[in-house]
């Protein structure tokens, strides 16, 4: 071996909506983390693996760091913000799109918590004209000390590979942390509850979407190319059970077959899939329901 070896970890952070689940899903090449037009689809942190002959980067994508709303919410920031302390990197995405607000600078004055280097992404620049890009870098540059700034977009999966480039040097010489064809060590359950639970919040446009938890109770094999999977929908109200499940169970039926093809792509399998919904009242706010459904990584 004449080359060394590097590996490394990289945070992904940024608002709701910024293409974090985007960028990781472009980076290690297959769809791993749920994406959706709606914010906050991301509960689980979900770890992408890139392997590359002279390195392997493994990307953590943490829930979006924002001003909790309830306790859920907190959970949320408390693990991101452990998460970033921990890491050789960070990669802080940022929407072109939306004007600088609250956000941002609630984001911005919990990095001063941590010292882990930042990488500014400035996201989506293919809606963006050439010319507004210049003032958005100045005004960025004033902010904090960046380790670097890229303009990326996540989408096209323009100036990534340079974003890959200036990575490197922030990673050390360290063994592969994975095998070489490893995306992701999320459990295959929690990577097919994210499925499904992407599938409801992208089907229903009501009031489901935060307040809807995906758990897979049972995964086993019947038979040589078929794989059986149970899993409960949990909602809050018997109401967003309805929406759910639809007229004639249609809605039910939309999710489950949508989600069925996503999983016989992420899995490479055959799959019958079931589905039961069930109201959990106000799962969210309860703290002792938060730790069955595993949100609570605090001990
Ligand atoms: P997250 O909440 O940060 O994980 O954001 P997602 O990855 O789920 O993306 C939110 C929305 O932004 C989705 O509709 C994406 O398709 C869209 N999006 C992400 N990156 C880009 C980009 O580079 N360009 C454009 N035009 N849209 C993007
Ligand atoms: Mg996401």
């Amino acid at each position: 071996m004449t080359d060394s070896f590097k590996s490394g970890f990289v945070a992904l952070i940024g608002r709701p909506n910024a293409g974090k689940s985007t960028l990781l899903n472009h980076l290690v090449g297959q769809k791993i983390a749920i994406i959706s037009d709606k914010p906050q689809t991301t509960r689980n942190k979900i770890v992408g693996v890139l392997t590359k002959p002279h390195f392997q980067a493994i990307f953590l994508d943490t829930p979006g760091i924002h001003k909790p709303q309830h306790k859920l919410g907190q959970i949320m920031v408390d693990t991101a913000l452990n998460t970033l302390r921990e890491v050789d990197l960070i990669y802080y995405l940022v929407d072109v799109t939306v004007p600088f607000g609250g956000g941002e600078e609630y984001i911005l004055e919990k990095l001063q918590k941590v010292d882990t280097p930042v990488f500014l992404l400035l996201n989506k620049i293919d809606c963006l004209k050439k010319t507004e890009l210049l003032p958005l870098l100045d005004f960025y540059r004033q902010k904090r000390e960046w380790a670097e700034i890229v303009p990326i977009s996540a989408l096209s999966g323009e100036n990534l590979e340079h974003l890959l480039e200036a990575t490197l040097p922030y990673f050390e010489e360290g063994p592969q942390y994975y095998p070489a064809d490893a995306l992701t060590d999320q459990p295959e359950r929690v990577l097919v509850a994210e499925l499904i639970r992407e599938k409801i919040i992208v089907l229903t446009h009501e009031e489901v979407p935060h307040s809807v938890a995906v758990t897979v109770e049972m995964m086993e094999r019947r038979s040589e190319n078929l794989l059986y999977i149970g899993a409960t929908i949990f909602v809050e109200r018997s109401s967003q059970k309805a929406i759910i499940i639809g007229k004639n169970g249609e809605m039910l039926k939309k999710i489950g077959a949508g989600a069925r093809r996503e999983i016989e792509t992420l899995l490479g399998d055959r799959i019958y899939l079931e589905l039961w919904v069930k109201v959990k009242a106000d799962w969210r706010n309860s703290v002792r329901n938060l730790r069955e459904f595993g949100y609570d990584d605090r001990e």
